[in-house]
């Protein structure tokens, strides 16, 4: 091939979004994430079962004709996973005293790269500071939060980078919250090397000085997970580790997480971030530009900056769009072009989400028919969807109870207890919970 894969998978990606149109996109694919191209194969990330066993039954064959189209290699093909790029228990044996868990930091991830503004330098001056100096009462447990793409992962990878650079007689181990879980599950799995597994696992943690975990409203409820967390976070933390976490939402939105946990969270340093101000990402954006050795005209600088505004990484993905347009398509540039295809590309992301396409989601995730939610059918099947919808239709509108009723012909009473009914399943089995969790996330892009 003589691209680069990377390339070839954006602007298939971008291809895909305009013959899929977006809300099929934003439901299935536009989580998808290049991992590997080797001999041949594009293997492709996806971030649950649900979705990467729908994609390949439903658009393997139509993403692999375009593979092969924008590679110009007939033999290409595509797989999809979703176990996550992170590293497994076997894998820890091997690394080295300072670096645990710590196999998969990105290496671009460090301060220096990280450009600061208003609405991210207490976070990036406190995680910094914590960098230098551990277990300062004042600042430990850092918490940091904030919504997608706004550099939490970055910031807490520079941390184990400058730890790992600046201070060798240090250990600390990076975690996600979701790699913790599948961590503890797997050495809970009976087998005679269950209790050795255990205590290895434990270990790991207790002698780490620094302990920092990406997105720990993945813990949820998971009750016995909980604790195990607890004990270890309070015996670090007695001991004067340094403990840092990251969320999507303050401690206190953290519910179903034990209180005592939430409290442990709030008695340090909670510290937000913020989507970045224009100048910010102006800043950014000639970070990103430079990296990919592209160079634009300013003023197609600053309408990109002044229009690609929700988050960081909607950013980057923006400038490896047009990236790959000019290396694949040898596309010039012009502020039509840009103007064009970025339009096209937040057209899935910035349209205002209304009753038919968050059903029309939710019924595509369930497998069902979305005329069946608005029917008067009641079992099961549909009524979970329905609940589900309604449920949905309440976080993500401005609607009032009576006026989601009205879309499914039922009162307002009936939409109030499919929103209880939804909160409690979720609350209870946390399966179900990442599903409706999973049709949020890609109805919001
Ligand atoms: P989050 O964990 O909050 O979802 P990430 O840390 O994954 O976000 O950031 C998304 C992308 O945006 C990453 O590639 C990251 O390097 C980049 N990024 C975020 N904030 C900044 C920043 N202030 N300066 C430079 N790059 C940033
Ligand atoms: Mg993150």
């Amino acid at each position: 091939m003589q691209f680069l894969p990377e390339d070839v998978f954006d602007l298939c990606l971008d291809r895909a979004k305009k013959l899929m149109g977006p809300e099929k996109y934003n439901s299935w694919l536009s989580n998808a994430s290049f991992r590997s191209f080797e001999n041949g194969v594009f293997t492709i990330g996806l971030d649950s079962e649900i979705r990467a066993n729908f994609v390949t039954h439903n658009y393997k064959d139509n993403l692999e004709t375009l593979l092969r189209e924008l590679s110009g290699d007939p033999a290409v093909c595509v797989v999809f996973t979703h176990v996550p790029e992170t590293l497994s228990l076997g894998k820890i044996t091997n690394s080295s005293r300072h670096e645990l868990f710590s196999n998969f930091l990105k290496p671009g991830y460090i301060f220096d790269r990280f450009i600061q503004g208003p609405n991210n330098r207490l976070a990036y001056a406190t995680a910094f500071s914590v960098a230098c100096e551990m277990g300062h009462s004042s600042s430990n447990p850092l918490f940091i939060y904030g919504g997608v793409g706004l550099g939490k992962t970055h910031l807490i990878q520079a941390i184990a980078h400058y730890v790992k650079t600046n201070q060798p007689d240090k250990t600390f181990c990076y975690i996600s919250s979701e790699e913790f879980l599948t961590m503890f599950l797997k050495a809970m799995i009976p087998n005679k090397n269950n209790f050795i597994e255990l205590e290895h696992f434990k270990d790991r943690f207790r002698n780490s000085h620094y302990l920092i975990m990406d997105d720990v409203q993945f813990l949820s409820d998971k009750e016995t997970t909980q604790d195990l967390f607890f004990h270890l976070f309070n015996d670090l933390y007695l001991r004067g580790r340094q403990i840092i976490v990251t969320s999507d939402r303050p401690p206190h939105e953290l519910e179903p997480l034990a209180e005592r946990l939430i409290s442990r969270f709030q008695s340090g340093m909670v510290v937000d971030i913020k989507p970045p101000m224009l100048e910010t990402r102006l800043v950014i954006l000639n970070q990103k530009l430079k990296d990919e050795n592209i160079h634009l005209d300013k003023d197609i600088v600053f309408y990109l900056a002044e229009t690609v505004k929700s988050n960081v990484r909607q950013l980057e993905g923006a400038v490896n769009l047009l990236a790959a347009n000019i290396r694949i398509q040898n596309l010039v540039l012009t502020l039509d072009n840009v103007r064009s295809i970025i339009t096209e590309y937040l057209g899935a992301s910035s349209r205002r989400l209304n009753p038919s396409i968050i059903t029309s989601s939710v019924a595509d995730f369930f497998g069902i028919n979305p005329n069946a939610l608005k029917g008067k059918k009641r079992n099961r099947e549909i009524l979970v969807p329905r609940q589900v919808s309604m449920f949905l239709l309440r976080e993500l509108t401005t609607l009032s109870l009576e006026q989601i009723g009205s879309f499914f012909g039922r009162d307002h009473s009936t939409v109030l207890n499919a929103i209880k009914r939804i909160n409690t399943l979720m609350a209870e089995d946390s399966f179900f919970r990442r599903k409706v969790l999973d049709i949020q996330e890609s109805l919001q892009g």
